[in-house]
Order: structure tokens, then sequence, then C-alpha cells
């Protein structure tokens, strides 16, 4: 029948993308090793230059982004950070004057000086300012007004406005809990009925759409899993379709797609990969005695702040796994019956002792990354054929931050030279998963806000 045999636009792209990546697959395994090594090379040197030069001054092209210059900001810095890299005292200090001018009298963070405060550019700005690390950094955001932007934000569903009359999504929710958390301002008005929205977009595919009823995405399932855990209601998801959704979205390329049927892209590492870095830490808080996911230590039913309002949970579920998952079952409030057992996945103890095996195969999306989507001038893209930019710098390079420690048991230890692809130069700063910071970026922002 004709409708079979000729191929839909998506089909005739996915062959077309399959033979490019295909081709340089081939050229790389028909070179010599020398060669080889230099492909897979991470050029460090060329990235920081394409990074430290957007910073300074942007081509005409970028008027398009002018409501979207802290996003701009939060790329750049991010991935310099990730490379162990800083910007200049002087660069530095004109980044926080920026951002401070960006900051609305009335709290939040707009897009420019003077621009209407957004839940988005609030999360590039402090995400950027926490990646730049200092106390001038840190002491320029104005937490008070910020929360109460945030609590005006806050609609009546559960969800949050991405802005005053703006539209209401998982994005919003994933932006206002991340950025109250990471500044301890997380409490119980902000998360009430969060976890009821984010619910509701949890599609039959078993990702999370951006809106109730819409189709399953890798960004919005990446904030819908990591809005849950922050509020300590991970476990009201069901896991176990949502990991079955992910787990097929690698395709025969390496790198991730977005959704089903689509096409690969690099940002995807992070969007996808980052989810197996959640899932993973997740698995590892609950050993032997199958604890509920999401149990927060210290905030049983008594506890006249209840769940989230430490304004850490991610930090007390992050901090507490790598020591080994002591949680005792308490304070759960939700129902269990639809909670799965992940104890297993990913573990392997054949040899006497546990050790994490990533549920994606973390060699393969590192080969698209460093020789499919990285320009070897500086800078990382989509795919081939595509132009480098920053968002697709910043999330191909936090996907291969994710990559290179998903065997680790945890990110204080380095990785074992096996699990990171290429020279192990190429190894990269690890990331807190929940933020999309750097680790210790995240700490000293932790201690600055919290005073421990
Ligand atoms: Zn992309």
């Amino acid at each position: 029948m004709e409708s079979f045999s000729s191929p839909t636009v998506t089909q005739r792209d996915q062959i077309l993308v399959e033979q490019q990546v295909f081709n340089i697959f081939k050229t790389f395994y028909n070179m010599p090793p020398s060669s080889q090594s230099f492909m897979l090379e991470l050029q460090r040197e060329n990235h920081v230059e394409y990074l430290t030069n957007g910073l300074k001054q942007l081509g005409p092209s970028f008027c398009v982004l002018d409501a979207n210059r802290p996003w701009i900001c939060y790329w750049i810095l991010h991935s310099i950070a990730l490379m162990d890299e800083f910007v200049d005292p002087e660069l530095e200090d004109n980044t926080i004057d920026f951002l401070s001018r960006c900051q609305d009298p009335d709290g939040g963070y707009g897009g420019g000086p003077g621009q209407m405060p957004h839940l988005a550019t609030t999360y590039a700005a402090v995400n950027s300012l926490v990646s730049l690390g200092s106390d001038n950094a840190l002491s320029s955001i104005n937490r008070e007004k910020l929360y109460s932007f945030m609590r005006q934000m806050k609609d009546a569903s559960g969800g949050f406005r991405m802005h005053d009359g703006g539209e209401i999504d998982v994005r919003a929710c994933y932006t206002a809990i991340s950025v109250a958390s990471l500044l301890n301002i997380l409490d119980d008005e902000l998360v009430q009925n969060v976890g009821n929205y984010i619910l509701s977009c949890q599609t039959y595919e078993g990702g999370i759409s951006g809106e109730p009823g819409s189709e399953a995405h890798g960004g919005y399932t990446f904030c819908g899993l990591a809005t849950m855990i922050l509020i300590n209601e991970v476990g009201r998801l069901d896991l176990s379709s949502l990991i079955d959704w992910v787990v097929f979205r690698q395709g025969v390329e390496g790198g991730f797609q977005g959704r089903t049927n689509k096409l690969v892209d690099g940002c995807y590492s992070f969007w996808q990969g980052g989810i197996f870095a959640l899932l993973k830490r997740l698995n590892s808080t609950r050993g032997e005695n199958s604890i509920p996911l999401g149990d927060v230590e210290d905030s049983g039913p008594d506890s006249p702040q209840s769940t989230a309002s430490s304004g850490a949970t991610g930090e007390v579920l992050i901090e507490d796994l790598s020591q080994g998952g002591s949680h005792t079952e308490k304070g759960d409030q939700h129902d269990t019956s639809s909670r799965v057992n992940v104890d297993n996945i990913g573990r392997n103890s054949s040899r006497g002792h546990a050790k994490v095996e990533p549920l994606f195969n973390s060699l393969a999306l590192q080969q698209y990354i460093l020789l499919c989507s990285q320009d070897l001038n500086g800078g990382l893209r989509d795919k081939p054929g595509k132009s480098r930019d920053h968002y697709h710098t910043c999330y191909c390079l936090s996907g291969l931050s994710v990559c290179q420690r998903s065997w680790s048991e945890d990110e204080d230890s380095p990785p074992l030279p096996r699990a990171v692809l290429g020279p192990y130069s190429n190894l990269l700063e690890p990331i807190h998963p929940l933020y999309n910071v750097v680790l210790d970026r995240y700490r000293e922002a932790h201690e600055f806000f919290t005073g421990s």
C-alpha cells in the first residue's frame, strides 16, 4: 500500500540523521588510535573561549533572546563551572551588576533590566549567581521579595504561573520549587498541592507533560520528577512506568530524543540523562528496608513544619544517601500502593558487593556528545549539521558530567577511568542533579543560605 511505502517527514529525517551519525562513527572507527583519542577529547580551551566571549559580547542575531538574558548567563557560567574554570573578577562583577538590574523591586528576575519578573528567568538568574558562588553574588539576591513574588505566582490549582497572568505548567513549578529550595525559603504554602499538579501531568506513557493532557517530554519529566523529590512526594508518581518511558528514549545514535518518535538531540543528554541521576539517588536512599521514597528525616507528623519546610529536602536526600541511606520510616503521608520496588534497579551484587550500573548506555551517550555534538572549535550542538549554541553547550556538558559519574556510588570519589570516555582529562565537575549547578557551588550556596 502506498501509505506504508512512503515515509513520513519524521521518518525521512530520522533516516538522514542516522546516516550522518553512522558516517561519523564509521570514520571514527577507521581512524588510527591517536586520531581517535583526539576526536574524543573535550576541547576545553576552545569551549571556555567560546563561552567567555559570549558573556562579553553577543552578535545582533541574539536580539531574539533579549527576554532570556539571565538564561544566557546561566548556560555560560554553569558550563564554565563544569570545566572547573572561573571568569575574571571584572566580568564577574559586571554579571552580578547586570543580574541585579534584572531583579524586580518587588521580587523575582525579569529577562532583562526593567522587564516583568518571570519564574524561568528567576531560576536562571539564581543558578547563575550560585554558579559564580561569591558572597557578592549570593547576597545580591533579595530572598524576602523573591518569596513574595513566588507566593503571587502560586495558583489555586497547586501549580505556579510563569509570570503575572502567564501560563501554569510543570516548568513553572520546577523553577519556583528549585529556587525556593536553593535559597532556603521553601515552605508549606509554596508546596501545597504542587504534587497534585505534577501528578496530573504524568501521562499514559509514563513520562511527564508540561500540562495535563499533553505529551510526555524529557524536559518536563526532569522538571516534574525533580519537583516531586524536592517537595518530598516522589512516591506518588508511577516510577515504574516513568522508568519504562525514559529508558526507551535513548536511540541507536547513543543520544536521547525528547519525545517518542522524535529525533535525537544533545540537550536531552541532560534532560533525560539527569532523570537517571535522580533515580540513582532515589534508589540508593532506599536500601534493604524498602524505605518509602521521599521520606524526610526530621519532619515527622508532629513536626510543626511538615515535609518540605526545611527548604533543603533535596539536600537531605542527596547528602543522606551518600552516607548509606539511614532513613527511618516516619512522616510519610501518602498512599504507598502506587510505589514500585526499585531497590534492585541498577544494582549488581554478583561479586559480593553492590555496584552501581546505570540504567542507560552511558558510554554510548558520551560518544554521541563528544563525536556528534561537540564543535571542535568550541561549543556544543543539538546534532551534526546544526550550529553550536550556549543552551546546547550547557546541557550537553551537564549530561556528560552525569554520564561520567553514572557508575559511581557517590559524587565525592572520582570515577573509574573506564567510566569516562576519551582521555581522563575529559572529567567534568559533578553536578547536583536536582538544581543542575556544580555540586561544590551548591554546597557553598547551601551553607550561605542556611548558615550551616
Ligand atoms: Zn536541543
